[in-house]
């Protein structure tokens, strides 16, 4: 094989979805809904798939034209700013593809990538299949205030972000909601932000905030990006129609930033994934455009979703406080993570050979879905290898489920303690 696979093999995803499979879990583990899209979402998907023979076939290779102008209206009606459809947009499969593009057409060997601690998993093998070096600067928990409560309370500190960047320093990659913490914005001010860094800055957003936070963390990303004196022409803003409509399963995904960075994106699309689903591009568009008319109304789903995640936080962390598990509150997203310390009394349950050398947080996903019947996942998956060994003691559970698959979780938690 290849000398770029080396070390970047263990995925917790293909791990934890596969064990949650065998042991027919209740699926607070990976991040998806269990819950059907919208209807006018799915509507769309109809319309799109009766629309004619050119639904069935190739579409532009960079992007479905209807959805790369909407796309276009919606980002730039926030930030007041002029987006070119079709030069400054990569449509992706998925957010997975968009972040795969960009490190691949930036990041040469040798080339340093800051990524914040904790993080989405795929950005650590990205970088190092692009030939980067990671480089880790951790959120902390706020000492001296008590137990951190909320996600607000892990912070960077601009000190430290500042000290690890260098000449080779290609990149930062900024995530909000944080996957897995739910934190919405760092402590950086964009005017800070700019003193700090002069390189390129990898802005990945998702639409799924919670309450009414949709806008202002789509526009805190937008910020970054536009603010300042020459941000937008280094800045990538990655996002997911997955995660917007409630539809994982589309993979359809974006890469937004200036044409002179895009074109290189596209070429790694051209040379490799070329098109991506006509229909489902179209449906997005659809999808983007009722949205468009509707922003910032009660009929708007990116307010709607948020509304009735709102009540799913609250629910999952009175239930995890009721049975003395210590949650982080989320500021968005659909995750919460939580503390098991107190769970080290049911250490010498787990006595299972297969897991004995691994971190305390994986023995622990492991014997819940094994012997409680209850996926999660282990946050030190979200950590670097050399930084997995500090973090042992959280837990990730995903809420963006069914009431009913809640009250099934919620019945085991209970149990158990
Ligand atoms: N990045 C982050 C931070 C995510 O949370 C996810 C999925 N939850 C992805 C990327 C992948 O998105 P997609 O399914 O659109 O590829
Ligand atoms: N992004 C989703 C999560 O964080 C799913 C990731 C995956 O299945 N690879 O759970």
């Amino acid at each position: 094989h290849a000398r770029r696979l080396e070390g970047v093999d263990k995925n917790i995803w293909v791990e934890f979805t596969q064990l949650t499979a065998d042991y027919k879990a209740v699926n607070v583990g990976q991040g998806f809904p269990d819950f059907s899209p919208p209807s006018f979402i799915q509507e769309a998907f109809c319309s799109a798939i009766t629309g004619g023979a050119s639904m069935h076939q190739y579409t532009r290779g960079f992007g479905h034209p209807a959805l790369v102008k909407i796309l276009a209206k919606f980002f730039g009606r926030i930030v007041g700013r002029d987006i070119d459809p079709m030069e400054d947009f990569q449509i992706t499969v998925g957010a997975y593809q968009a972040l795969f593009c960009t490190f691949q057409a930036l990041i040469d060997e040798g080339d340093e990538v800051i990524i914040v601690e904790p993080f989405f998993d795929c950005y650590q093998p990205m970088v190092k299949m692009a030939g980067g070096t990671p480089v880790y600067i951790p959120l902390k928990p706020r000492k001296s205030t008590g137990p951190a409560l909320s996600s607000a309370d892990w912070v960077l500190s601009p000190e430290e972000l500042a000290s690890n960047l260098n000449p080779r320093t290609k990149a930062i990659v900024i995530n909000t909601p944080n996957n897995p913490l739910g934190k919405v914005s760092l402590e950086l001010s964009v005017s800070r932000f700019n003193i700090l860094f002069k390189g390129n800055l990898l802005n990945q957003v998702f639409s799924n905030c919670l309450k009414c936070q949709v806008k202002e963390c789509v526009k805190y990303h937008l910020e970054l990006a536009t603010s300042l004196p020459g941000m937008w022409e280094r800045t990538v803003t990655i996002g997911s129609a997955g995660k917007s409509f409630s539809a994982t399963g589309w993979k359809v995904g974006w890469a937004m930033g200036p044409g002179n960075i895009i074109k290189h994106l596209k070429t790694i699309h051209q040379n490799s994934v070329y098109h991506c689903a006509t229909a489902a591009q179209e449906a997005v568009a659809m999808g983007f455009q009722r949205e468009y008319d509707t922003f910032g109304t009660e009929d708007s789903y990116f307010k709607q979703l948020p509304a009735q995640l709102h009540k799913k936080r609250l629910r999952l962390a009175e239930c995890l406080r009721s049975v003395g598990l210590e949650p982080v509150m989320p500021q968005g997203g659909y995750f919460m993570i939580t503390d098991i310390s107190s769970l080290r009394k049911y250490y010498v349950d787990l006595n299972d050979p297969s897991t004995k050398d691994e971190p305390y947080d994986f023995r622990i996903v492991k014997w819940l879905i094994k012997e409680k019947g209850l996926a999660t996942i282990p946050v030190s998956g979200f950590y670097s290898p050399e930084h997995r060994g500090n973090v042992q003691n959280y837990i990730r559970f995903c809420f963006v489920k069914e009431d009913s698959t809640l009250k099934a979780a919620e019945d085991i938690i209970r149990q158990w303690s």
